[in-house]
């Protein structure tokens, strides 16, 4: 019987639901740090995206997640999300267990984190959820952060699991469409899974022609009957380096600016010498296919992005001017395993 099993001495306390307002929040905080009832540093930053949530209406008033004071009153559990009232200015109820014992909180939060690939889940993504989630903060940064945050910083960019669900929901639900292609693009290329879908998806979305972008992405994923001066060939040759960078926080948004890059010469009829996204180098608008004649223009006035030349002058590459070793980021070896 499960009533024998239960340890008979130990009371569970009352839960009532009650609203907390952002001055009652302040007041709970105030007594928090007054006692010292909480060891647990408040991360400012981590209340602000809870706040986000609960200004942009993704907080969830179901939650059920206890905020548990002590005999003082103070938040042994739950600083956060009053941070957050407090930053988002507006009540909000929560169930409220008091008088709960200090020691409690050894146990308090160690449960496994949900990841916003699990909440995927629950609106219907059924594969790839990994994949997908690791995509839409990549896109989400490239579509609203790419002109405030150089992208080697975009990693300390953090997004909520209720906000990547807004964003699949609301701006890339499209996204699994392109799985088939992620997948051949990170066997053939060998760039990181985020960085192969959304350079799939953008292509697509961005590059005004489907027949252009089946072109592009057969070349790069096959390297079959590659011009050497072709910069999917290039790229290809980068990607193929024992050397390239395969892990770490920025690989994706590295991998997606080299990607996007490669499209844009490519789209243009231009090239480059070797395969470069250096971290001041902004992350790059995707030339549309029916533009690539004035792209082209623009695209030979002089820029930080290296030098650029036809794609048609592969003989001519070891004079081309301003080329540095500076710049190299593999040995220019002939025969490079392709
Ligand atoms: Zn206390």
């Amino acid at each position: 019987m499960i009533e024998d099993a239960a340890p008979a001495t130990v009371a569970l306390p009352d839960l009532v639901r009650e609203v907390v307002t952002p001055a009652a929040a302040a007041e709970i905080l105030e007594k928090t740090r007054l006692h010292g009832c909480n060891p647990r540093k408040l991360d400012s930053s981590h209340a602000r995206r809870l706040a986000r949530d609960m200004c942009n209406g993704r907080w969830d008033d179901y939650n059920p997640d206890v905020l548990s004071l002590c005999g003082h009153g103070a938040a042994i559990q739950g600083q956060h999300r009053l941070e957050a009232v407090i930053i988002s200015k507006a009540p909000r109820s929560f169930l409220v267990a008091r008088d709960v014992p200090h020691g409690a909180a050894t146990t308090m939060d160690c449960g496994k984190a949900r990841s916003a690939a699990t909440a995927l889940s629950l609106v219907g993504v059924d594969g790839h959820r990994k994949d997908i989630s690791s995509t839409i903060r990549l896109l989400q940064n490239y579509d609203v952060e790419r002109k405030n945050v150089a992208w080697p910083a975009w990693r300390s960019v953090v997004y909520t699991n209720a906000e990547i669900v807004r964003f699949f929901q609301f701006k890339y639900s499209d996204l699994p469409v392109f799985l088939p292609l992620m997948t051949a693009v990170k066997n053939g290329v060998y760039s990181a899974p985020a960085a192969s879908l959304a350079c799939a998806y953008l292509v697509h979305r961005d590059g005004g022609s489907i027949s252009h972008a089946d072109d592009f992405f057969q070349g790069l994923i096959s390297g079959a009957h590659l011009d050497t001066a072709d910069p999917r060939w290039i790229t290809r040759r980068y990607f193929h380096s024992p050397a390239r960078p395969r892990r770490g926080n920025i690989t994706s948004a590295l991998h997606l600016g080299l990607l996007l890059k490669t499209w844009n010469f490519w789209v243009t009829g231009e090239t480059w010498e070797i395969a470069n996204f250096r971290a001041t180098q902004r992350m790059p608008d995707i030339v549309n296919a029916s533009c690539a004649v004035q792209a082209q223009q623009a695209f030979r006035n002089p820029s930080e992005d290296g030098p650029v030349v036809p794609r048609r002058r592969a003989a001519d590459r070891v004079s081309v001017p301003g080329q540095t070793m500076g710049m190299m980021h593999l040995p220019l070896e002939e025969g490079f395993p392709v």
